[in-house]
This record gives structure tokens, sequence and C-alpha cells, in this order.
């Protein structure tokens, strides 16, 4: 049941919202997690995590999930289900959240933890086979694919430094590219084409990926029709990520050109009292480890702002 007013509100419960709910939680501040669906984030649907200290053996993305929001528990972190339609944050002292369902509440203090997702193609295959060999971070699964052929979809600097990074592992990647420039930074372009294990595959896009079970073959279509096909194990899928921010007010949190959250290194925003924490901050680097870090952070940083109200009252 939520109160009308808590000290700290923690809107998103992936790893950024569980860790900042976990410190505030031991700091005893009077504070409520809120998620709309279950805690982990994206951290559910990730297949499998090897790259999360204290995990040696590696953990499946659910299990991770489990055992953080778990975490989270034993500390008594308040977490309710609900799903924030708009926040007002006009009056700096007073941030209200208000709910699809009606409800309404205020808070001294916010930490913004939505989130943000992969955009996908939309292609035959690609949901079946997610965690089976389609991946959308390269960092996370690279090492999956030693001695193995894949192909990276994208032409951004996401897709060229993680098609650089898999190069590492894999035997062969081929950056399939709908168009015959890439976009990414132009030193990114010279060390790929520069790496003799990438290949390109101008003027085409990904129609479908099939498989057994796993990924066996990229099917692609040409700018001028012709159909073809990859036989690879692994397709990466680097073409934007979308940040869950419809609820946000972009304008008074000067939301950059893609809608993400400028914060300084504590995490604050432009606005006194609201922090962002994970893949909704706008940044370059959005791993488990530094959203859970940030989480952390954006608590240390809500204190200071509430003792700052104090002292001030
Ligand atoms: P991005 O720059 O938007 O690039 C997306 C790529 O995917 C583009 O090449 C685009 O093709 C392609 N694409 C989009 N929709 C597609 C579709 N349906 N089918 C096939 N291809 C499709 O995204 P990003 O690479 O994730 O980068 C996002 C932002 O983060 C950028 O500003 C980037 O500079 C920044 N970033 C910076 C760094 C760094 O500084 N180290 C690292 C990563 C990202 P077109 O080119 O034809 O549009």
């Amino acid at each position: 049941m939520l109160k009308e007013h808590y000290e700290l509100v923690i809107l998103g419960g992936g790893p950024a919202g569980l860790s900042a709910g976990l410190y505030a939680a031991r700091a005893r501040l009077d504070h409520v997690l809120i998620e709309k669906g279950a805690p982990g984030g994206q951290v559910l649907t990730t297949d499998w995590v090897d790259n999360y200290p204290g995990f040696p053996e590696g953990i499946s993305g659910f299990d991770l999930a489990d055992k953080m929001t778990e975490h989270a528990k034993r500390f008594d972190v308040n977490i309710e289900n609900g799903e924030v339609e708009r926040i007002d944050l006009q009056d700096e002292k007073t941030k209200t959240l208000h709910f699809f369902d009606g409800t309404r509440l205020t808070c001294d203090t916010l930490i913004i933890c939505t989130g943000a997702r992969p955009n996908s193609l939309g292609i035959p295959g690609e949901e079946e086979m997610r965690g089976k060999g389609v991946s959308y971070c390269g960092t996370c699964d690279a090492p999956f694919y030693r001695n193995m052929d894949v192909a990276v979809i994208g032409g951004g600097d996401t897709a060229i430094e993680e098609a650089n990074y898999l190069t590492r592992f894999a035997s062969k990647v081929t950056i399939v590219h709908r168009r015959d420039e890439l976009r990414a930074t132009k030193i990114l372009q010279e060390m790929a084409f520069a790496n003799e294990k990438i290949e390109f595959l101008w003027n085409n896009r990904p129609t479908a990926i099939e498989g057994e079970n796993e990924v066996q073959k990229l099917k692609v279509v040409a700018n001028d029709g012709t159909d073809s096909s990859l036989d690879v194990d692994g397709v990466f899928i680097f073409i934007g990520i979308t940040p869950n921010n419809s609820c946000l007010p972009l304008d008074v949190l000067q939301a950059d050109q893609w809608g993400f959250i400028p914060t300084d290194n504590e995490c604050r925003t432009a606005v006194p009292g609201v922090m962002a924490a994970g893949d909704i901050r706008s940044k370059t680097v959005r791993q488990v480890v530094n959203a859970a870090g940030e989480g952390a952070v954006s608590v240390l940083a809500a204190e200071a702002y509430l003792n700052h109200l104090r002292e001030t009252e």
C-alpha cells in the first residue's frame, strides 16, 4: 500500500533501482521502490551473465535478478507495484508522481532508474533465437563465440565498437549494414577497416534468422532486391537503444537529443533532489555492474540533498 509522501522514491527495479533500494533501506530512509513488472529489468531477459563480479562460474540473468531482489528484501526494501504515467517536477521541493490508476504521491527526492531497451529488427526468428545466438550485448556474450562466425547488424558507434571487440573471440565478424557508409566515428571505422577478421556486407538488411534451437543462418536482402544468406553462429544486433522515458518531463530534466538524462558524477540531474542511475543516464557504458554502482551513488546524493533540506527548513 503506497503512502502519500516519501523521503525517497526509486523509480524502476532493475540493477540500478535494486542497488539504490538496498542502500536506501540500509540508510533507514523512508523510501519506496516502484516497479511496474517483476524486479530485475533487462537482466531478467538476459540469458547468461559472465561479467558480474562475485559469480566466477557466471549466472543466468534470471537468477542474478532473483538474487538482487532477495538481497534487497533481506534489508526490507519497500517494493511496490505500480506504473507511473507522469512526473511533475515543477515544484523543486515536492516531486509528484501520477500513476495510471489515478494514485498520486509526492517525495522529497527521486531516483530515476527506468532503464532502456535495445531496438529490435522485428524479423522472423529474432525473438525465438534470443539467447540462442541472437544477442544485443557483445561485451556480455562475445566469449561464447570463440572461433565461430558471427554477424553484426548496424553501422553506428555501438555496432563498430562491439564488432571490434567480438574479433577477440570470433574467427570472422561480418558487419551487415543497410547503406554503403558507416555512421560510426572515423577512428572506430579505421579500426574496423584495418581488422582482418572483419568483413562488410554493404547495402543489405536482415530479413530472417534461422536455425534448429540455435542460430545457423542469417537471411538478408540487398537494396537491389537480391536475396542471400550468411552461415553464422551468432547475430549481434546494434541498431540503437530506446530510453524508457515516457513518464519523464524531458524538458525539465534537460534530456539529451536521444532522450537520455544527463547527470553529474554523483548522478544528480538538472533538478535538485532528482538523480538518474543505470541505462536511462546519458553515458556510453551500459553494463549491469555500473548500473548497480550508480544506484548506490544516487542514494548517497539523495541523502546529502535530504540533509541539506533539513538544515534549511
Ligand atoms: P546509432 O548511432 O543510432 O546507430 C544505429 C545504426 O543502426 C545505424 O548505422 C543505422 O543505420 C542502423 N539501423 C537502425 N535501424 C536499423 C534497421 N531497422 N535495420 C538495419 N539497420 C538499422 O546507435 P548506436 O550505435 O547505439 O549509438 C547511439 C549513440 O550512442 C550515438 O550517438 C553514438 O555516437 C553513441 N555511442 C558512443 C560511443 C562512444 O563514444 N564510444 C559508443 C557507443 C555509442 P543508418 O546509419 O543507415 O541509419
